[in-house]
């Protein structure tokens, strides 16, 4: 039985991308690999829509939110966290880590942070001691997305710098870093662009970059300077996961062929077919309606039923791989991405077994309403809407 790999990143790869990843080893500094960074460094400014250069740094998405801190803080700096869920305390906890004195804007997980809230907090802020505030575009835990553009305007002159965890968000959902004023972005390969993990991208401001100058956190490996310096000559400091690269480049091709608009519609397609289809099997979706990603959907677990049971039944009986809930949500909700080489037949055999394994397991539900909710959504016409 083929997996149906469900989790909302790692995400199931396109057969082209798989192939490019096992490409022969190249010169990691050669012209061949030069060509292929030139290509993803432009590729990933029109993703990123931005023109300063985006940087690729051999790690995992949280090295890009470390590499983001570390670059423009100092110890001892005044922060201010909006953390809407698991990813977002992560983001926090990495700036205590380096010593910044983080500021909590809390909100409850499901909701979006409060614009007014922020815009208050940096206009309190007369002496500027204010100097980043850290946001997450798309919370992968809580199956919410943030109104980044609207927060982006709340700071309106607060010289404080705008960093952003767009890791399952860039690519998915609109995010346009140059025209919303955003400093910081991060982003990671094996989210909505579709290639294997290995990989976060990263991208500064000019006024991220001049605060790149005097930020004193400590950095080496994740220096970006170094990185700039490098990618001037189409390399990286140290050696490139030149497969995942490879990947990544076929990836991004694949991607911007199919255009960033259609791929918006396309991820926010699958999502409201997840969250019809689970609507129609009694399921609470968890975030608030204003708050939903269009990359991943957290269900809450109906009364009675066991999460690993149940993750285990859909993997084992129709391999249908979803992911669990973190932290305060484990035991409590699965989480369904939509982000990938995703078809929509996909959705069709998700639902079937969704449905099939709930009441297997003693829920009352209607397996058949469950997937005619997601064929209906899924339909030419209502994609057409
Ligand atoms: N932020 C968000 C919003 C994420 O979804 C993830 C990955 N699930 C991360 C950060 C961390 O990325 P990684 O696991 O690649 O380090």
């Amino acid at each position: 039985m083929e997996e149906l790999l469900l989790i909302p990143g790692p995400v199931a790869v396109a057969p082209d991308v798989l192939e490019a990843v096992g490409s022969p080893m190249r010169d990691h500094r050669g012209p061949r690999t030069k060509a292929v960074f030139d290509r993803l460094f432009t590729q990933m400014q029109e993703i990123f829509q931005t023109r300063e250069q985006v940087l690729i740094l051999a790690s995992s998405g949280t090295g890009g939110l470390e590499a983001a801190l570390v670059n423009v803080l100092s110890p001892g700096d005044r922060v201010v966290a909006a953390p809407i869920g698991y990813f977002g305390d992560r983001f926090a906890n990495i700036a205590r880590a380096y010593g910044a004195r983080v500021e909590v804007l809390p909100t409850q997980w499901g909701e979006r942070t409060d614009v007014a809230a922020l815009r208050a907090m940096l206009r309190a802020d007369t002496r500027a001691e204010i100097k980043a505030v850290l946001l997450t575009h798309n919370e992968t835990s809580t199956g919410g997305c943030d109104d980044v553009e609207a927060l982006a305007a709340a700071r309106g002159d607060h010289p404080a710098l705008l960093l952003v965890d767009s890791v399952s968000g860039v690519g998915a959902v609109e995010s346009k870093m140059d025209e919303w004023g955003l400093d910081v972005v991060v982003t990671a390969s094996q989210k909505a662009l579709g290639g294997v993990p290995g990989a976060a991208m990263i991208a500064f401001s000019s006024r991220a970059w001049q605060a790149a100058e005097t930020a004193t956190m400590p950095r080496f490996y994740f220096d970006a300077r170094t990185a700039r310096t490098s990618a001037a000559k189409g390399q990286t400091p140290y050696t490139p996961p030149v497969s995942v690269l490879l990947g990544l480049e076929r990836a991004a091709d694949n991607y911007l062929q199919e255009g960033r608009s259609a791929a918006f519609a396309r991820h926010a397609r699958y999502a409201s077919a997840v969250r019809a289809g689970c609507t129609a099997l009694g399921l609470e979706i968890f975030a608030r309606p204003e708050a939903r990603s269009n990359t991943v959907t957290t269900v809450r677990a109906p009364e009675g039923i066991d999460v690993p049971a149940w993750r285990q039944a859909l993997r084992e009986r129709h391999g249908v791989i979803v992911g669990g809930g973190l932290a305060k949500l484990e035991g409590k909700v699965i989480r369904i991405g939509n982000m990938g080489a995703l078809r929509s037949a996909d959705f069709d055999r998700a639902f079937a077994a969704l449905g099939h394994t709930l009441r297997d397991l003693g829920a009352g539900v209607d397996v058949e309403a469950g997937r005619q909710a997601v064929e209906a959504a899924l339909a030419p016409a209502a994609s057409a809407l």
